[in-house]
């Protein structure tokens, strides 16, 4: 699981200002889950071979009594309570204030590991104006700026010391057989029925996996001769050797279950068509790489008219998961339900399809000689042979000359020939160019 670095701090200190500067850019957020987290924006950062969500709070007033500052505590508490470790930003020109003290006091009960930033610290002589920073009793002042990138390094690579991380080889050595499956979708779509259901319905094989971390639950058991491991979303409870799905929702969680699982079950609600909400799910599960399910739960609460209507909006709004198979279903009178596991099986077998350099290189070769790149100016691209560069999602790397001259249409027809030749229904493929000079 991906660790989570929540900033917190007063308003205007450059929570903001540094979020962008971590994820690199604002394009970073990865869901604004609109309606859920007015005040909360989750992006993804890397630094290093290290992953990591961040989380831009609101301002944080923790003695406001009443009205939007009660609201934003609110969300930065949420947050706090998510994160792995809290970034608290404070003002190195504007210098300590009262609320500065109650947001230190607050974060030091927590007992969470913390690190403290001053930003606007540009041009400043460090330890002559910071000093007074120290009483907050939080230990190291990081002096930084945001705005100018500096500092920004070397506060990341503290914050994320503590929390021990694995290094991304650790990761590649789970086990292939195991398809790690999470169900993701808004609130109320069904997902805690969907999973109560299945969990009812199957002689569960519940063990302790060693290496999950945290809080995380997942849920190992066996179907029809496959081995899945259900990550948690829906908020899963453990009652002894039984799970249970409890409603609760956490944006933080959906992230983290999308980035650890093989395959996401995408599930939407027939009564309500495609919200936003869903998009920005459906275009983080595409983000991620992970093979995608798309199941529209509720099918038995609607009538003729409205199951046209969520079938077009699927076409209009999330026409970028056509390659997924597409299930209509119902959760709570078990309707459809064997054939979304069929579809979950080969979106995963599709995700892990090894494609030898042989095959690749004939298949381009082929879809060449069908139809070649369009002249650019005086370049022809040239593709010459092609590899593949990885799975979950499948990576085709191709290689030839003046490949920055292929058309995104170009792009597209190759990964249609691709994904017919390998029958890749159920994941994203992705399509590398490499110009050799
Ligand atoms: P937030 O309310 O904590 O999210 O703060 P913002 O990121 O919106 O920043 C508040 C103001 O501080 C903006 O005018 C920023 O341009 C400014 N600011 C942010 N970082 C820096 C910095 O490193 N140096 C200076 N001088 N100004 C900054
Ligand atoms: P979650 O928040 O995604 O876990 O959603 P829940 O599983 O808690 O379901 C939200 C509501 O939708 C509950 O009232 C369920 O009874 C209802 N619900 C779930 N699945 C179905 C279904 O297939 N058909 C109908 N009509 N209602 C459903």
């Amino acid at each position: 699981m991906k660790p989570v670095m929540a900033l917190v701090g007063r308003p205007n200190v450059g929570k903001s200002t540094l979020f962008n500067r971590i994820t690199k850019s604002r394009d970073a957020i990865v869901a604004d889950f609109a309606g859920l987290t007015r005040d909360r924006h989750y992006g993804n950062a890397r630094q290093g071979k290290h992953e990591f969500i961040v989380i831009d709070t609101g301002g944080f007033e923790p003695t406001a009594e009443s009205g939007i500052f009660m609201e934003m505590a609110k969300q930065t508490r949420q947050a706090v309570a998510e994160a792995d470790v809290v970034v608290f930003v404070v003002d190195a020109r504007g210098g300590l204030s009262a609320q500065d003290h109650d947001i230190a006091n607050y974060l030091r009960k927590l007992g969470k590991p913390t690190v403290l930033a001053a930003n606007k610290a540009e041009g400043m002589t460090e330890g002559v104006q910071l000093t007074e920073f120290y009483e907050l009793g939080l230990g190291e002042v990081h002096a930084v700026s945001a705005a100018h990138g500096q500092g920004i390094r070397s506060l990341v690579e503290v914050a994320l010391e503590p929390l021990g991380l694995p290094d991304d080889e650790d990761e590649a050595a789970v086990n292939e057989s195991v398809i790690k499956l999470a169900v993701a979708g808004r609130p109320n779509v069904g997902k805690s029925t969907l999973i109560n259901t299945w969990l009812g319905e199957e002689r569960l094989v519940a063990f302790d996996l060693p290496g999950t971390t945290r809080d995380a639950i997942s849920v190992p058991f066996e179907r029809g001769g496959k081995r899945y491991e259900l990550i948690d979303t829906a908020g899963l409870r453990r009652k002894g050797k039984v799970f249970e799905a409890i409603e609760k929702f956490s944006v933080v969680k959906t992230l983290q279950a999308i980035e650890s699982a093989n395959v996401v079950l995408l599930l939407l609600d027939a009564t309500q068509g495609v919200t936003d909400q869903d998009a920005h799910i459906a275009g983080y599960i595409l983000e991620s790489g992970r093979a995608v399910v798309l199941a529209i739960n509720k099918w038995d609460a609607v009538d003729a008219y409205q199951r046209e209507q969520v079938q077009r909006q699927i076409e209009a709004r999330l026409a970028f998961l056509k390659f997924a198979a597409l299930h209509l279903i119902s959760a709570k009178k078990r309707q459809g339900l064997t054939p979304v596991w069929q579809s979950i099986a080969q979106a995963h077998q599709a995700a892990m399809t090894k494609m030898s350099t042989p095959v690749l290189t004939r298949l381009l070769q082929e879809a060449v000689q069908f139809q070649a790149p369009k002249r650019s100016g005086m370049f022809r691209p040239k593709l010459r042979y092609a590899h593949q560069g990885g799975m979950n999602p499948p990576v085709i790397v191709i290689h030839g000359n003046s490949l920055e001259h292929v058309t995104d249409a170009y792009k597209r027809f190759l990964e249609g020939r691709f994904r017919k030749e390998f029958n890749l229904i159920g994941t994203p493929l992705r399509i590398e160019l490499k110009t050799s000079h």
